[in-house]
């Protein structure tokens, strides 16, 4: 792309950053902020700032949160010895939408993925079986979505905490199988934590 303007082409160059956005896009919505006030941008801008700066991770669940602790572990109506495992927000989001849980969650900020190189060290795993080995926890629902590297995460989490007094369950499967967790439809996710299984049965069926 030729540019009259550097500045416009290191405006287009940053927001090609973004995943899913190539230049084209970029191009279209720098020029689209240059039609706007420019309050907007500055609106814009202090959003992404401040959340960039003041963002925090519950200190109990690592879900985003803006306080040290978020408001579902905060929460007394919720069940705390019921733990929710789940890869990141967009899960919690996805789950809360349902209105079908009240137990807590672990955001474990990932799945183990060699091929990506992380390991269980780059996630929230130590945290959550510290949890479990606290005694807090009586049962810890996996709700990763059916991939490889799902299953790998679910499997490595559940050999750390063999020997707890903790039940393992796991929302049925065939719900998000090929697909992520936050694209199953609230009806089908809702259900299928209600009804999930004990997570060795979902060992022997696969
Ligand atoms: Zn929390």
């Amino acid at each position: 792309m030729d540019f009259s303007s550097k500045l416009l082409e290191n405006a287009v160059e940053e927001m090609s950053q973004l995943p899913g956005i190539g230049k084209r896009t970029a191009l279209r919505l720098v020029l689209h902020l240059l039609k706007q006030p420019e309050n907007q941008t500055e609106k814009l801008v202090s959003a992404l700032h401040n959340m960039r700066s003041d963002v925090k991770f519950c200190k109990k669940c690592f879900n985003i949160s803006d306080t040290d602790i978020c408001e579902i572990c905060a929460n007394p109506k919720r069940e705390e010895n019921v733990v929710c495992v789940v890869e990141d927000i967009r899960d919690v989001m996805a789950i809360e939408a349902t209105s079908q849980y009240k137990g807590l969650y672990h955001v474990l900020g990932g799945k183990i993925s060699p091929i990506d190189g992380i390991g269980p060290g780059d996630l929230q795993i130590h945290s959550l079986v510290e949890r479990v080995k606290s005694g807090e926890v009586k049962e810890l629902i996996f709700a990763l979505s059916s991939t490889m590297e799902g299953d790998t995460t679910n499997f490595y989490i559940y050999k750390q905490i063999e020997g707890f007094a903790v039940e393992t369950s796991t929302i049925a499967r065939g719900i998000a199988v090929g697909g992520e967790l936050e694209y199953a439809d609230e009806v089908t996710l809702g259900r299928s934590i209600v009804n999930r299984i004990p997570f060795e049965k979902s060992l022997k069926n696969s």
